[in-house]
């Protein structure tokens, strides 16, 4: 490290320190890219014992991922051992280990540490952490993730309830499942996962819907093993499938989604129709069933079993309001005590958190609460004004509806490498989106969101608190484009 500082002193380039913060999918992700870019003082600080971040949060029956497996891996890595088109959450969580692994980024990750305040001072980052860690950091790389703090509604009764309960993303595996009576609340893409893993298994499923949802159909083969052999052989074959499968999710899906009025959109509406025409045979399930908004408005919930899982003579779908939880169960408004064993909440993430609750200060003891005590919002979601030298990889108001997110976290590191490029060549000291570039970028992102199927009407988590969808508006071909540089004028310099 000591020769690798004076040869960069001699070229007058500014040693860094990066502080990668949490050792998910993106934070992986950034310390290979910054080793391959030379940058090798860097410490990913993991609050957890593992890594794998919402693989290895998420561990309930059923889990996987609805982005096919050779797309949902990191372009540099390909994986020839996917078992399925979409694979089980456990195969994605041990792909992350492999990949930390042979990149040897577990050796940089210091688990069970983390961050609760990172302040800029002295023209750096000072971090505290647990176990009164005091360091310092030039850079700060936020991956903390999205989906990432159960929300859990507020019922009344809830603590008396007199079995097991938990969020989908705090999985109780003590708890016994087979032959017990289950309740599910929550109709999004978990709440479907599980209710479709747990059918056959328990003696009685009750699914609490609020909301209808639009089921896109799906099928998901297997990969026989000549198919992986092949793969092995030439991971050329890989990586023109990740290519294709990139072309058809943008073609067929993420550009469409953002015009709500194109004919691509009608026809994933039909696609969706027809699966609930039919699949769901008795006409009274239906209609409980059918969405009154339109497909793709709610983040779409892909599945090829849910409509058998939910007709199995072991499921019961519960549309009645919940009144309250009892020791024996649920309680809905009609009277009726749904008796219960277990209780699971598929009711989904507080998305306004990102990095938080890890204190933030910024520049002149700027606060990142008071920034963003109406709603978060950042440059291209990058970069904060008043914060310097600190970028977050899926932050907020980006493209984390339409996308695979590895792609997104592809795009943004490269262009994040580029901002610290400015700071160790010693173009700058400091480097931050200004606030006018972030204003005029988040007014129009707000006039384009209105255009998008999910601003057509009705309740999602993409929703800021005004209603308006908090993601990236527009088509991935302008988000790469938007990736490929940053725009100098866009940023403010010190130094
Ligand atoms: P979600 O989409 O936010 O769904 C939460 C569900 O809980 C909704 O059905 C909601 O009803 C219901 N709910 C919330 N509060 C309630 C209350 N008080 N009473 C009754 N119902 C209530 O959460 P999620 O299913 O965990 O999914 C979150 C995101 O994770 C997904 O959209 C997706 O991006 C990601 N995910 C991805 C995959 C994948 O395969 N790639 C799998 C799972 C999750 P309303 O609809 O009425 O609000």
């Amino acid at each position: 490290m000591k020769d690798e500082g004076s040869a960069r002193a001699a070229t007058g380039e500014r040693s860094l320190r990066i502080a990668i913060i949490g050792a998910g999918m993106a934070g992986i992700l950034s310390a290979i890219k910054l080793d391959a870019a030379g940058l090798h003082d860097y410490v990913v600080y993991e609050k957890a014992d593992r890594v794998g971040g919402t693989w290895r949060e998420n561990t309930y029956p059923g889990v996987a991922c609805d982005v096919p497996s050779h797309l949902y891996s990191y372009s540099f890595a390909p994986n020839p051992d996917w078992s399925h088109l979409y694979s089980p959450g456990a195969e994605i969580q041990a792909y992350f280990e492999d990949v930390t692994q042979r990149y040897h980024v577990d050796e940089r990750v210091r688990f069970a540490t983390e961050i609760t305040r990172a302040e800029f001072s002295g023209g750096c980052w000072q971090l505290h952490g647990v176990n009164g860690l005091r360091e310092q950091a030039d850079v700060i790389i936020a991956a903390t993730g999205v989906l990432h703090h159960p929300s859990i509604p507020a019922i009344d009764g809830l603590d008396t309830f007199a079995g097991a309960c938990f969020h989908s993303a705090r999985w109780d595996h003590r708890a016994a499942l087979d032959g017990c009576r289950v309740g599910v609340i929550g109709t999004g893409s978990t709440g479907v996962q599980i209710v479709s893993a747990l059918a056959d298994r328990v003696a009685k499923l009750t699914l609490f819907q609020r909301t209808a949802q639009w089921i896109a159909p799906q099928e998901n083969p297997a990969y026989s093993s000549a198919e992986q052999e092949a793969f092995r052989r030439d991971p050329e074959l890989m990586r023109s499938m990740h290519r294709e499968m990139s072309r058809a999710m943008r073609e067929a899906f993420a550009n469409v989604v953002v015009d709500a009025s194109s004919p691509q959109m009608q026809q994933l509406e039909a696609a969706c129709r027809a699966n609930l025409e039919n699949n769901v045979h008795d006409p009274v399930l239906r209609e409980k069933l059918r969405p009154n908004y339109r497909a793709a408005c709610k983040r779409l919930v892909i599945s090829p079993d849910f409509y058998t899982a939910i007709q199995k003579p072991s499921a019961e779908l519960v549309t009645e309001d919940i009144e309250r939880v009892e020791a024996g169960g649920v309680r809905t408004r009609d009277g009726r005590l749904h008796a219960l064993d277990v209780l699971v909440f598929a009711t989904g993430f507080r998305v306004d958190r990102f990095m938080r609750p890890m204190q933030v200060i910024g520049r002149g003891g700027l606060r990142l609460d008071d920034v963003w005590v109406q709603r978060p919002v950042a440059y291209l979601s990058i970069s904060i004004p008043g914060f310097p030298n600190l970028f977050m990889l899926n932050g907020p108001n980006g493209p984390v509806g339409n996308f695979s997110l590895i792609e997104v976290a592809e795009l943004q590191i490269a262009y994040i490498l580029q901002l610290i490029e400015q700071l160790r060549r010693g173009r700058c000291r400091e480097i931050s989106a200004s606030e006018p570039a972030t204003a005029q970028f988040d007014a129009e992102r707000v006039e384009q969101a209105k255009r998008t199927v999910w601003a057509t009407g009705c309740r999602s988590w993409y929703l800021d608190d005004r209603g308006i969808p908090a993601v990236w508006p527009w088509t991935f071909d302008r988000f790469r484009d938007e990736m490929a540089a940053p725009k100098p004028e866009a940023y403010e310099t010190v130094g």
